[in-house]
């Protein structure tokens, strides 16, 4: 397997996955450039999110394809955005009203733990009965204000108290030792035995 195809038009997820892939010798094909169209993701669980996407690029690509459902979970909120982290201020997507809209729903709230949280999913095939799973969660605060120009979605906000920076002052090295999205990416890899 020395093709993927990342089921995301995230630019910040694919730079990301390219970073991380690349040097293990496996190309990132995005679903873009194949002129694969978004999947849809109606449902309530990230894994179920994932399934979808990934199982719509394979079929679309017949290549493997591997998808991210990912978001950031703020306690005090039980857990929203969640899944509707790229949506949270409604269509069309737009990190920037995303963030003002967090920064504005927590105004006042003393309680600002967050975690993001990961799910990967791997199918060989479209109808691959055994997909591989991994999931990586990274815990941080809320941030009163937002700083950094690193990353992107809500990491300009996303603080990492015992680093004392945000995740968006992370460099892209930092951020793919200890993020969700690199903890579950190398669970995955271990368990396709790449790692
Ligand atoms: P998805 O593409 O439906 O999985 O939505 C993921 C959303 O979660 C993104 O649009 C971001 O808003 C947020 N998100 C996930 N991972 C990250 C990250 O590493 N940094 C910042 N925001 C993230």
């Amino acid at each position: 397997m020395n093709k993927l195809v990342i089921a995301s038009n995230n630019a910040g997820k694919l730079r990301e996955f390219q970073h991380m892939l690349e040097p293990l010798g496996i190309e990132v094909l995005t679903q873009a450039e194949l002129g694969i169209s978004e999947a849809e993701e109606p449902h309530c669980t990230f894994i179920e999110n994932a399934l979808a996407k990934a199982r719509h690029v394979s079929r679309l690509s017949g290549k493997p394809a591997l998808a991210d459902d990912s978001g950031i979970c703020v306690e005090a909120l039980g857990g929203a955005p969640g899944v509707l982290s790229a949506r949270y201020a409604g269509e069309p997507k737009s990190d920037r009203r995303n963030n003002d809209k967090l920064l504005q729903t927590l105004l006042g709230v003393t309680d600002r733990r967050a975690h993001y949280y990961c799910v990967l999913v791997l199918v060989l095939h479209a109808e691959d009965p055994q997909p591989l799973i991994a999931e990586g969660e990274w815990h941080g605060e809320i941030a009163h204000e937002e700083r950094g120009d690193g990353g992107f979605g809500y990491d300009p906000m996303f603080w990492l108290p015992e680093l004392g920076k945000m995740s968006s002052e992370l460099s892209h090295e930092e951020k793919a030792k200890i993020s969700h999205r690199a903890k579950a990416l190398n669970i995955l890899l271990s368990k396709l035995k790449i790692k």
